[in-house]
């Protein structure tokens, strides 16, 4: 411990829906990092030993969170303000995930190529892994980084966004019944905590989940060590409409691929193409849905849109909004915020939006929806695909091969058809360009977190 440092530190959580302070968690200190990290080293050697008690483990994890909900997602909902069936839908993910790679397991392989050696290819786990996450998604997130890394056999210190400690920590707290000590450690904090965490000596793998900026600083940070980097980065992705799009059968999921988590979402519609003899019928349904739905707080039954999570990232919105309006957009639903306490922005849709104005070239993540139309295909698609993210993309049509050929032309990890942002645990989640760095999701994310290990042994003599 540092001589003079203040003991027992805490930091502010706020309640979204009302901007007020509700509760206060732990701020931790860089330094408190050396020990917490010597403990996950100290913990690997037995977790890693024996695949069959890990998956076991994280089996009765699954059953725990599971079981947990009733705490979970209320406490959820009070921090990051989503309403509370999603906060549900959220610990159910946490809890599927850890079930899925519980039955994980990665697959030795021998080498055939002719010479008279046996050559097989073995897996092994890195170390202790630093998780970093945001705030949109604070219990998935994590889980999408424990769930991989323990199941590879690592061990792990996550670190929360300070905006979302609190779920986390009793997600980590219910998770302790049934891991091992110190398998699992979670940390919370203000900066630069999460700095020196992704530079820290003893870490072996940095997966962090955030925005473009701050990924760089993290894997900057992670140079020092040379640690392995997965960055799950932002995206801006953009729905492409077909000429034969049938507007009121897509309409409502289309909304709720841009609006669901107030937009807060890494991989949500956050720009709308449509053919010019479509587009005041598309601006039209978005923006009936726009004006109708239910927005309030997130505890309250019946709210199906709850506050933007936190009062920056309102800012954001609200600038990014007003700068459109400046632009010469016009807000054909919402535009502004709600008055009223709490961070609330109304639903927005904007029509006639100037293609450079920063809320299509860059990400929004929030309530608010740009609809761009478009004479040409080929320069709508290019235009979906001519911002510096590539995360995922969506093409909606009537004619489903049409459809899925213009989809195969998006620049992006993961594109969909008359959907979005729909992902199985066991597929491949990879950004392109400043989306991301390495592949999380599936198979692909166990592999993630271990690193080959090739043992070469002569055959008998013939
Ligand atoms: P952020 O980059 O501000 O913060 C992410 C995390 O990094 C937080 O825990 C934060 O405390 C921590 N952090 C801040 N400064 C740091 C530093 N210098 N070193 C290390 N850690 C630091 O992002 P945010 O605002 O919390 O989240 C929103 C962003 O996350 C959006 O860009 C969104 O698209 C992206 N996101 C991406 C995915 C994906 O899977 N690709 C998923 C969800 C969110």
């Amino acid at each position: 411990m540092t001589a003079g440092r203040p003991q027992n530190r805490s930091f502010a959580v706020v309640d979204p829906a009302t901007g007020e302070t509700f509760d206060e968690a732990p701020d931790q200190h860089p330094d408190d990092l050396d020990a917490v990290v010597a403990r996950a080293h100290a913990a690997w050697r037995g977790w890693r030993a024996d695949h069959g008690a890990r998956s076991a483990a994280l089996r009765a994890a699954a059953d725990a969170v599971a079981a947990a909900g009733a705490e979970l997602a209320p406490l959820l909902t009070r921090e990051q303000g989503k309403p509370l069936a999603e906060s549900y839908q959220e610990v159910a993910r946490t809890a599927a995930r850890l079930r899925y790679f519980a039955e994980l397991a990665p697959r030795p392989r021998t080498i055939t190529d002719g010479r008279p050696v046996h050559s097989e290819i073995r897996w092994r786990p890195l170390g202790p892994v630093a998780a970093i996450v945001p705030w949109n998604f604070p219990l998935q997130l994590a889980s999408a980084k424990f769930a991989p890394a323990l199941a590879a056999g690592n061990t792990m210190v996550l670190k929360p966004s300070p905006y979302t400690p609190l779920a986390t920590r009793l997600l980590v707290s219910v998770l302790a019944g049934a891991l091992p000590e110190d398998v699992l450690t979670v940390v919370t904090g203000r900066e630069p905590l999460g700095a020196r965490l992704a530079s820290h000596p003893g870490i072996r793998h940095v997966t962090f989940t955030g925005s473009g900026p701050t990924g760089r600083a993290v894997a900057r940070g992670a140079a020092d060590s040379l640690a392995r980097v997965t960055l799950e980065l932002g995206g801006n992705d953009a729905a492409v409409l077909l000429a034969d799009v049938a507007v009121e059968r897509i309409a409502d999921r289309l909304f709720w691929a841009a609006f669901r988590n107030c937009g807060q979402v890494c991989m949500a519609v956050k720009r709308v193409y449509a053919p010019a003899g479509r587009y005041a019928e598309v601006v039209e349904a978005l923006a009936e849905r726009a004006k109708r739905v239910v927005v309030g707080a997130g505890l309250d039954p019946g709210t199906e849109l709850g506050p933007v999570s936190n009062a920056a990232q309102l800012a954001r919105v609200e600038s990014r909004t007003a700068r459109a309006l400046a632009d010469g957009a016009r807000a054909v639903a919402g535009g502004h915020r709600l008055d009223r306490p709490g961070y609330f922005f109304a639903p927005t849709v904007l029509a006639d939006v100037p293609a450079h104005s920063a809320v299509v070239t860059q990400e929004q993540f929030g309530p608010v929806l740009p609809v761009l139309p478009y004479t040409d295909l080929d320069a709508a698609v290019d235009a979906a695909n001519g911002t510096g993210f590539g995360l995922g993309g969506s093409v909606w049509g009537t004619d489903l091969d049409r459809a899925e050929e213009v989809a195969g032309r998006l620049e992006c990890g993961t594109a969909w058809i008359n959907h979005h942002a729909e992902l199985s645990l066991a597929q491949p989640f990879a950004g392109v360009k400043e989306s991301g760095v390495g592949v999380a999701g599936g198979p692909w994310g166990l592999y993630g977190n271990l690193r080959p290990f090739v043992v070469h042994r002569p055959r008998p003599e013939a």
